[in-house]
Protein backbone atom coordinates (compact mmCIF):
# COMPACT_ATOMS: atom_id res chain seq x y z
CA UNK A 1 0.00 0.00 0.00
CA UNK A 2 1.54 3.21 -1.01
CA UNK A 3 -0.55 5.57 1.70
CA UNK A 4 -1.24 5.53 5.18
CA UNK A 5 -4.63 5.35 6.41
CA UNK A 6 -5.43 5.64 10.84
CA UNK A 7 -7.92 2.74 10.45
CA UNK A 8 -5.70 0.46 8.73
CA UNK A 9 -4.72 -2.51 11.46
CA UNK A 10 -0.86 -3.30 10.52
CA UNK A 11 -1.00 -6.18 12.67
CA UNK A 12 -4.21 -7.60 11.58
CA UNK A 13 -3.84 -5.96 7.73
CA UNK A 14 -7.61 -5.42 8.03
CA UNK A 15 -9.65 -2.49 8.51
CA UNK A 16 -10.51 -1.40 11.99
CA UNK A 17 -13.38 1.22 10.46
CA UNK A 18 -15.18 -1.56 9.18
CA UNK A 19 -14.30 -4.58 10.58
CA UNK A 20 -12.47 -6.18 7.74
CA UNK A 21 -10.31 -5.98 4.31
CA UNK A 22 -9.00 -2.86 3.64
CA UNK A 23 -9.98 -2.46 -0.09
CA UNK A 24 -9.50 1.95 -0.18
CA UNK A 25 -12.35 2.73 -2.04
CA UNK A 26 -14.61 0.25 -0.81
CA UNK A 27 -18.54 1.29 0.70
CA UNK A 28 -18.02 2.89 3.96
CA UNK A 29 -13.91 3.69 3.33
CA UNK A 30 -12.98 7.33 3.80
CA UNK A 31 -11.92 7.00 0.45
CA UNK A 32 -15.30 6.23 -0.66
CA UNK A 33 -15.98 8.34 -3.77
CA UNK A 34 -12.98 10.67 -2.92
CA UNK A 35 -10.54 9.39 -5.21
CA UNK A 36 -10.32 7.48 -8.89
CA UNK A 37 -9.91 4.05 -8.36
CA UNK A 38 -6.75 1.81 -10.16
CA UNK A 39 -7.95 -0.47 -12.09
CA UNK A 40 -6.36 -2.84 -9.60
CA UNK A 41 -8.97 -1.66 -7.24
CA UNK A 42 -12.00 -1.98 -9.24
CA UNK A 43 -11.13 -5.57 -9.75
CA UNK A 44 -10.47 -5.93 -5.98
CA UNK A 45 -14.61 -4.31 -5.35
CA UNK A 46 -15.74 -6.49 -8.26
CA UNK A 47 -14.44 -9.75 -6.07
CA UNK A 48 -15.79 -7.86 -3.20
CA UNK A 49 -19.44 -7.85 -4.55
CA UNK A 50 -18.90 -11.46 -6.10
CA UNK A 51 -18.60 -12.39 -2.54
CA UNK A 52 -21.83 -11.27 -1.71
CA UNK A 53 -20.94 -7.54 0.00
CA UNK A 54 -23.32 -4.63 -0.60
CA UNK A 55 -22.13 -1.67 -2.21
CA UNK A 56 -23.41 1.80 -1.94
CA UNK A 57 -22.92 2.98 -5.54
S1 LIG B 1 -10.80 0.25 3.84
FE1 LIG B 1 -10.50 2.46 3.66
S2 LIG B 1 -10.90 3.26 5.73
FE2 LIG B 1 -10.49 1.08 5.90
S3 LIG B 1 -8.30 0.91 6.31
FE3 LIG B 1 -8.60 0.66 4.11
S4 LIG B 1 -8.30 2.71 3.29
FE4 LIG B 1 -8.68 2.95 5.48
Amino acid sequence: MTFSCKNFDHDSGTCRKLGGECIPGRPGCVLDGQVTLSDELKKRLEEFDGRGNKRND
